[in-house]
């Protein structure tokens, strides 16, 4: 039996794994695809998500693989201001710098801090049930037994669905115009 379970080896997921990790809890993550194939694309870890790794002691590997962003200006589509923010009296303030980093490196530095053996791929979460304690079967046919279960599966969460039955999806109708360092 497992004490901790989590599920999906995304950002979440990882960052979850490595403050286990750090507060020296076992766990094991499970992730449905069959290998850890990031997404090809960037993301911008902002100034409270960089103080947490600061306290995982991976801050500077982080800003290291990615490119520190010290101002942000959202534009229309001919680059017409929209809103321009200057990050600098935060970053004095917290020690910390919002980093642009590419999403395979940022998943590369979690996952590799943990142990690429603490994640099991190929385990799809199809079904979770609470009795004395979470009962989860993957697609697999495999199934686990464990004390706590995260749920770190995304924004169609089976964990959400199944055991809190709340959080209907809704289109927020956004649209994201630029984003220029
Ligand atoms: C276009 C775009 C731009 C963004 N830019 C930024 C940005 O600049 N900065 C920022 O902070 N955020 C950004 N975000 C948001 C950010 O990407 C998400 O908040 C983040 O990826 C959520 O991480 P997560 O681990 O919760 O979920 P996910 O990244 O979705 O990971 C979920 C994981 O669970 C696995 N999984 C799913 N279902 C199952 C199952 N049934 N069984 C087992 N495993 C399962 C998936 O394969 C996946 O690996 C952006 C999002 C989008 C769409």
């Amino acid at each position: 039996m497992n004490n901790i379970s989590i599920i999906g080896a995304g950002i979440g997921g990882l960052s979850l794994a490595n403050i286990l990790k750090q507060q020296t809890l076992d766990f094991s993550i499970y992730e449905s695809a069959s290998e850890i194939k990031p997404v090809d694309a960037g993301i911008m870890m902002s100034i409270n998500a960089m103080q947490i790794f600061d306290k995982l002691g991976l801050k500077e590997k982080i800003e290291h693989a990615g490119n520190k962003i010290h101002g942000i200006t959202i534009t229309d589509e001919s680059l017409k201001n929209i809103s321009k923010t200057r990050i600098l009296e935060l970053e004095k303030k917290y020690n910390s710098c919002n980093v642009a980093i590419h999403r395979a490196s940022l998943q590369k530095i979690l996952a590799e801090n943990i142990g690429l053996e603490k994640i099991q791929t190929g385990h799809k979460l199809l079904q979770i049930e609470k009795k004395n304690n979470y009962h989860v079967t993957f697609e697999n046919g495999n199934t686990v037994e464990s004390k706590i279960v995260f749920g770190a599966d995304g924004i169609q969460s089976k964990v959400r669905n199944q055991i809190l039955q709340t959080g209907t999806i809704r289109n927020a109708r956004s649209k994201m115009l630029a984003w220029l360092g």
